[in-house]
Order: structure tokens, then C-alpha cells, then sequence
């Protein structure tokens, strides 16, 4: 039942970092399969620069928005390709509904949903064309699920994440319609989509966070 502050949004970000550069090398060669290899690289590089932000702050962040927001101008700034603008929009969305002391399991889902929002809006994508969306969709399902059910915030993570991973591994048979991999067309179909495992491993971060 404990509510969730900036010092959860600190600890899920140092730990999106360190999981994405414990990835990288998964990430990149997923990336090499259907698109040009450089997501791992460019979570890897972003997320870095984000961790070196955060040292550099000099007061404690006041909410969680006011993290999120840290990290959605750093990765616009670092980050290029999709991913960049993408999950740059998704925590920027995120930030703006979470400018608050403490997230309920409602504040939870709302930042799930706005991040959703932000990279649809971004990059149009609807579920099932093989992207990061297939990911998110099925994680704010299951979030709003478990909100109604009466999780705790941690619950509600724990619920998205899960799911998160689910609707990555989906992604595998897939034909991408979407993105760089929508060049390949049929060729896309047999593997795993990069951002999609990305945004799984960004929500599994979350999660384990909550629960400490
Ligand atoms: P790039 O393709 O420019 O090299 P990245 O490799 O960093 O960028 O990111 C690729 C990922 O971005 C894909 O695996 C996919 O999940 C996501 N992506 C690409 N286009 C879209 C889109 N229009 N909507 C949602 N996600 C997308
Ligand atoms: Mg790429
Ligand atoms: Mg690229």
C-alpha cells in the first residue's frame, strides 16, 4: 500500500541504467537482426547521461515529475534515432501527470498511460506492427487491472512489468509495419522486437524498485 516518491523515481532510473547497459550487447544484437544495431547502444549512451545529471543535481528532486522529466530531456538530447524522441516523449508525458509528492496505485496507471499516449502520438504505431507499443499496451492493460483489483503501486508495476515482457516476446513472429524493421517486411517476422525487450526491461526496473 506504500505510496511511491522521487526517491522510487531516482532508484527506478539508476536502475534503468544499469540495466540497459547490462543489456546492451542483447539489445544491439537484436537490433542487428531487423534493424541497424545501434538500440543498446543508444539506451546504453542516454541512460549514462541521465545517471550523470542526476550526480550533478545539488538538491534532492522534489517529485517524481520532476525526475521523469530529467530523464525525457536528456535522452531527446543524447539519444537519436526512434528510441530518442520516442521514450523522450513518453517520460515527458509521464512527468507532466506525476508532478506530485507521493503516486498512488491511480498515479501509477496514469503515468503508465500518459507514457503510452506520448510515444503513440510520437510515432503512430498501433498495436501489433512489431514496435515498443506492444510492450506498453499490454502493461497499461494489465496496470489499470490490477489498480481495479486493488494493488498496491508496487502491485501495479509488478502487473505492468510482467506483461511488459509478455508482449515483447510476442513480438517475435510478427511482421514489422512500423520503424526501420518495416523495411525487411516478411524478413522482420522470427525476431524479438529491440524496443519492445527495452521498454520491458525499463518496466521490470520499475517494479523491482517499487518493491524494495
Ligand atoms: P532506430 O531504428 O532509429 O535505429 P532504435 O534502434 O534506437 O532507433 O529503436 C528502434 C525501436 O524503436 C524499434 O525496435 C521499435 O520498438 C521502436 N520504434 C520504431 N518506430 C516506432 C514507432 N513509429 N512507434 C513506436 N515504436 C517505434
Ligand atoms: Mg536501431
Ligand atoms: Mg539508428
Amino acid at each position: 500500500t506504500g505510496t511511491l516518491g522521487a526517491a522510487w523515481a531516482v532508484a527506478w532510473t539508476r536502475r534503468t541504467a544499469q540495466v540497459v547497459v547490462e543489456h546492451r550487447e542483447e539489445l544491439i544484437e537484436l537490433d542487428r537482426q531487423i534493424g541497424d544495431g545501434d538500440h543498446g547502444e543508444n539506451l546504453a549512451r542516454g541512460f549514462t547521461a541521465v545517471l550523470a545529471k542526476l550526480d550533478a543535481l545539488d538538491a534532492e528532486p522534489e517529485d517524481v515529475g520532476a525526475v521523469l522529466k530529467l530523464v525525457a530531456t536528456t535522452l531527446m538530447s543524447t539519444v537519436g534515432g526512434a528510441a530518442g524522441p520516442l521514450y523522450g516523449t513518453a517520460y515527458l508525458r509521464a512527468a507532466k501527470v506525476t508532478a506530485l509528492p507521493a503516486l498512488d496505485s491511480a498515479a501509477v496507471v496514469a503515468l503508465l498511460e500518459a507514457g503510452l499516449e506520448g510515444i503513440v502520438v510520437r510515432g503512430k504505431a498501433n498495436p501489433g506492427e512489431k514496435t515498443m507499443v506492444d510492450a506498453w499496451t499490454p502493461a497499461v492493460e494489465a496496470a489499470v487491472a490490477a489498480a481495479d483489483a486493488g494493488a498496491s503501486p508496487a502491485g501495479v508495476l509488478a502487473a505492468a512489468a510482467e506483461a511488459a515482457r509478455g508482449g515483447a516476446e510476442a513480438t517475435t513472429p510478427l511482421v514489422a509495419t512500423k520503424g526501420r524493421a518495416s523495411y525487411l517486411g516478411e524478413r522482420s517476422a522470427g525476431h524479438q522486437d529491440p524496443g519492445a525487450t527495452s521498454t520491458a526491461l525499463i518496466l521490470d526496473a520499475a517494479a523491482t524498485t517499487a518493491a524494495e
